[in-house]
């Protein structure tokens, strides 16, 4: 598990609620002053109509001075103490809504910060893109993952994050745009996914999970993606320790064990199928002569020739068990014990045809095989084993550099 520090000052686009929060402030008071001075110019306009249309018309009738001039005094005073009442009553409104807003944007932050919190301390790279296919949220793992400065980076080469071509020889660029486009239609697509370091170009296999979601009325894609490198390196590594515990070290020929494991499977499936199944035993002529005369150590590599012709001559994907030290077998699923004999022939005489060649050595080599087929009476490999091995008996009485079959 990766320790992903939680820092949510790095994440790109950090503040645009606080951007709009300031925004929010100055258009309170903007409109404060705006109410204020629309008042104060309305007042004066009743003070200059007053004092002066109201008054004309005043002269020409019948009232005295001191009359039209207390009328008019008073009108103007409780005309300016209604201006200044509804001015108080608009300006107490707008901060009362504008508040509202105010601590509904800081709701709205609180929430965007919390998002960033939980997507930082996700140990798996994660991004977020609006309805444009723009990116607007990064996490660091994402950052770490693809060798990358920070989370503004990864928004400019987010088309470098993926190789240009995909495992399945199709455009990545093509590939994207149909895996988003079929997100925002099915609500959440699970896929594998080749990215690469931004560096290095070093290719990161990737599992990927993307998911529809909404806030504030827009949709957006929020993107998970777990670095497979690990598990595909531990997948390997046992598939390999699997392959070593199942080979034999010296040939490369498979040992006992896979035999074991595979014949079974293979005998039943050919019982259930109906069809035919041989196996053939070889076994080295005179091998401890081969080592008397040269040595171990090209005996040895006599064994590692002899596994390389047999299997040349074999149909490819024949497995080829090293049974014990000069003894090996092959089963043959399909095919018949008229099959067999043939195939064991073409075996001995690819064996026989020309003398194993070992640095400056040329040595001759020639086997026996004892050969033996699937009956109804024989279905185990302890005996098709043992059957093959009394007719290898039976070619070495009568010869060596023979194929002889089991008869029952
Ligand atoms: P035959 O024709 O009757 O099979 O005679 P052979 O000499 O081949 O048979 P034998 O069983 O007498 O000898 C087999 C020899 O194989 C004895 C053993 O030292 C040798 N051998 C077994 N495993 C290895 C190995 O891994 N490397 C080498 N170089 N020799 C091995
Ligand atoms: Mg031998
Ligand atoms: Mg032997």
């Amino acid at each position: 598990m990766f320790y992903v520090p939680i820092n949510i000052e790095s994440v790109y686009n950090i503040g645009y609620t606080d951007e709009m929060n300031s925004n929010n402030k100055k258009f309170k008071l903007k409109l404060i002053l705006g109410i204020t001075t629309i008042s104060l110019l309305g007042l004066l306009v009743v003070y200059v109509v007053g004092n002066t249309v109201v008054r004309q018309i005043l002269y020409e009738s019948a009232y005295s001075e001191e009359y039209i001039t207390a009328y008019v005094t008073r009108s103007l005073r409780i005309i300016s103490l209604s201006f200044a009442g509804v001015l108080l009553a608009l300006n107490i409104l707008t901060i009362i809504l504008m508040s509202l807003i105010t601590r509904n944007m800081e709701e709205i932050r609180v929430a965007e910060e919390r998002l960033r919190v939980i997507i930082n301390a996700s140990p798996l790279a994660c991004w977020i893109l609006d309805e444009t296919f723009e990116i607007t949220e990064v996490n660091n793992e994402a950052v770490r993952l693809f060798g990358l400065k920070d989370s503004k980076d990864y928004i400019e080469h987010f088309a470098n994050l993926s190789p240009e071509h995909q495992p399945d020889g199709r455009l990545s660029r093509d590939r994207i745009m149909e895996l988003q486009t079929k997100c925002f239609v099915e609500g959440s697509v699970h896929f594998e996914w080749m990215h690469q370091t931004l560096g290095s170009k070093e290719e990161i296999p990737c599992e990927v999970h993307i998911k529809l979601f909404e806030s504030s009325n827009k949709k957006y894609i929020i993107c998970f993606a777990r670095d497979l490198r690990e598990i595909k390196r531990t997948f390997d590594m046992v598939h390999q320790l699997e392959t070593a515990a199942y080979t034999d070290a010296l040939t490369g020929a498979s040992n006992r064990r896979y035999l074991d494991k595979t014949a079974a499977e293979e005998i039943n499936s050919c019982m259930n199928e109906k069809k035919p199944l041989s196996m053939l035993m070889f076994d080295v002529d005179f091998f401890k002569k081969v080592n008397d005369t040269h040595g171990h150590q090209v005996g040895d590599e006599v064994l590692k020739i002899l596994v390389s012709r047999i299997r040349h001559a074999l149909k490819k994907g024949t497995v080829i068990t090293r049974f014990g030290g000069e003894e090996f077998i092959a089963t043959l699923p399909g095919s018949s014990i008229a099959i067999a004999i043939k195939t064991a022939e073409r075996v001995r005489t690819a064996v026989e045809r020309t003398p194993f060649k070992i640095k400056d050595l040329k040595v001759p080599v020639t086997i026996s095989v004892g050969v033996t087929s699937l009956r109804e009476d024989n279905t185990s490999l302890h005996t098709l084993v043992a059957e093959a091995d009394e007719a290898l008996y039976k070619a070495k009485q009568t010869g060596r550099n023979k194929v002889a079959f089991y008869e029952p």
